[in-house]
């Protein structure tokens, strides 16, 4: 677990490029990522502060005590893992998920209650795929960096309190469960190694510095925010992320993640995605239409934010057009691939 952990303070940012730029061997993934052109950000969890916001939906259904019981705690103000006699509780979703929340007795028992009550929301809002793997969350106070990695998430309040100041929590905690729950399955995919190649360029200076252990989780975020946040970023970032990770985007897209209880982009979200273009075979004048409605609704939800029912009915309104630039054969293939997601 402490392998994976990773640290977010921009001291450490700095001692992580360069240490990148003086490592020596020829070839290793470290030596070829340094070769890649400078990054557009530093870190993705910073870029951009209402990927997901507090009126987003949350799994996130109860919580119960259970209790305390002895468990080793990663606490990065002492960079081990001791045992103690922590405040547990038992966390349930609304998709049937359970996790363990681990408070440590510092915060006494009505203390680690509001810890768990504070964090879990946020932790609800995660896509499935995100939260899939986490098993435990583990709360410490201390101005630490957050990390993820094994079964859990680790949590310091105090930085906590920082992030949700600088609206990024949700964000962080999407970079942090991206090592729970996608670096084992993705990291070392033979496809994603490809298409980081094949992009040829990094997200960011942290991705680039670490380009096994955090490229995933530095370009989920943004991959997110570009296929089910796209009014929540502006024209210029939108294409900055795309220009420089198609290749990675493409892979995203491919894994048709379960996402609950983020809600799709209809129709039209599904129809932007790189791996859905390729099985309906669509031909660039219908890829540039598809483009057009979609930059045209994204222009027209930003302009609703918060009016959830105009928005549902906008996107009915787009899904219907475009549906109707497919031919008959396409639309039955487009049923089919639903009929396989069920
Ligand atoms: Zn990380």
């Amino acid at each position: 677990m402490k392998r994976t952990m990773c640290v977010f303070m921009g001291i450490v940012f700095v001692c992580v490029c360069v240490q990148a730029k003086s490592a020596k061997p020829v070839s290793s993934p470290k030596a070829e990522a340094a070769k890649t052109p400078k990054p557009p950000f530093g870190g993705t969890i910073f870029v951009c502060r209402n990927i997901i916001t507090d009126d987003d939906p949350t799994s996130f259904k109860s919580v119960v005590a259970i209790g305390r019981g002895e468990r080793k705690m990663f606490d990065r103000r002492l960079n081990r893992s001791p045992k103690v006699n922590a405040y547990l509780f038992t966390a349930t979703f609304d998709d049937g998920q359970t996790m363990e929340i681990r408070v440590n007795p510092e915060f006494g028992a009505d203390g680690a209650m509001a810890q768990a009550k504070k964090y879990l929301p946020y932790i609800g809002q995660m896509p499935f795929t995100l939260r899939k793997d986490v098993q435990n969350v583990l709360i410490h106070k201390g101005k630490k960096g957050f990390g993820g990695g094994g079964k859990g998430i680790l949590i310091h309040t105090d930085m906590g309190d920082s992030y949700i100041r600088g609206g990024i929590l949700a964000e962080t905690l999407c970079h942090e469960a991206s090592h729970t729950s996608l670096d084992q399955t993705h990291s070392a995919d033979k496809n994603w190694l490809a298409a980081q190649k094949a992009d040829g360029a990094f997200i960011s200076g942290y991705a680039r510095g670490n380009p096994r252990r955090e490229d995933v989780a530095e370009s989920y975020l943004l991959y997110f925010a570009v296929r089910y946040k796209p009014h929540r970023i502006d024209d210029k970032l939108r294409e900055k992320i795309t220009k420089t990770i198609p290749n990675r985007i493409a892979y995203f897209d491919a894994q048709n993640l379960p996402m609950h209880p983020v809600a799709p982009l209809g129709e039209l979200g599904r129809l932007a995605g790189t791996d859905v273009q390729n099985k309906l075979k669509l031909s660039d004048d219908q890829k540039a239409k598809i483009n057009t409605l979609r930059l045209s609704l994204i222009a027209q939800i930003k302009k609703l934010e918060k009016q959830q029912a105009k928005i549902c009915e906008l996107e009915r309104k787009y899904d219907a057009k475009s549906i109707k630039l497919l031919t008959a054969g396409q639309r039955k293939i487009l049923d089919g691939l639903k009929e396989q997601k069920r």
